[in-house]
């Protein structure tokens, strides 16, 4: 979003990550394009181009952006893919994958959060991407197969419905273990198996639902 008086701050944070390591220029192009100020709540405003995580509404986080970058950089998106984001939060990750995909999903159990962040998604301009209310952990049939799953609060393990919902190919993300730590882990689906890879150490606010945490 040019000339909305932030322009410097987001290059400022695009410089950040590619000194912490992000190469993707998609992914940078992306963080540099799409206003983080939109997404966050007023009182933490002069703080949403720090690569830092922030609070939002219902005790939930805004990720920080050199995970989210990560995220986008591991789902290698060219443009043609349609994508499940679970914990939409904000809808800030959802806005960055709508300009690298082109169609996206994303589920938020609480629905201030999703309705908080549709708003912020039409301010941003943003046209392809839907925020549903629900349990993420089940996913979203109606819309199945999807290229790309980004699961973004952790989970014990993979929610069987997601694998389910992968297309040939497709790549799952999701932090993997318990409520305090977590191994952000790359699921590959090739042929009928699902090759896994972990990436680093995370800390995300627990999946909440079915196949996620119960409590
Ligand atoms: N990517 C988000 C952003 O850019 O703001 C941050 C996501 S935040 C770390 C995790 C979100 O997952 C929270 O908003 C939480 O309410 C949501 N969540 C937890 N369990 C869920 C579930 N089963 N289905 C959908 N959303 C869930």
């Amino acid at each position: 979003m040019e000339g909305d008086g932030y322009g410097g701050y987001r290059t400022r944070l695009v410089e950040t990550l590619q000194q912490k390591g992000i190469r993707d220029l998609a992914v940078l192009r992306a963080v540099g394009t799409v206003p983080r100020h939109l997404f966050v709540p007023e009182s933490v405003r002069h703080r949403a181009y720090e690569d830092v995580a922030l609070p939002i509404a219902g005790r939930q986080t805004i990720s920080q952006p050199w995970v989210q970058a990560r995220y986008l950089e591991l789902a290698a998106l060219t443009g043609r893919e349609r994508v499940l984001e679970v914990g939409a939060g904000s809808g800030y990750q959802t806005a960055l994958l709508a300009q690298l995909a082109e169609a996206v999903f994303a589920i938020e159990r609480i629905p201030a959060l999703a309705q908080s962040a549709r708003a912020a998604l039409e301010a941003a301009g943003v046209r392809n991407a839907t925020v549903l209310v629900g349990d993420g952990t089940l996913g979203w049939r109606p819309f199945a197969p999807y290229d790309a799953i980004l699961v973004a609060a952790a989970s014990p393990e993979i929610p069987g419905p997601l694998v389910e919902q992968l297309a040939p190919d497709g790549r799952l993300i999701i932090p993997l273990g318990d409520r305090n730590s977590q191994v952000l882990t790359l699921a590959r689906r090739v042929g009928e198996e699902l090759r896994i890879s972990t990436v680093a150490d995370v800390r995300f606010v627990p999946l909440l639902g079915e196949f996620g945490f119960t409590s």
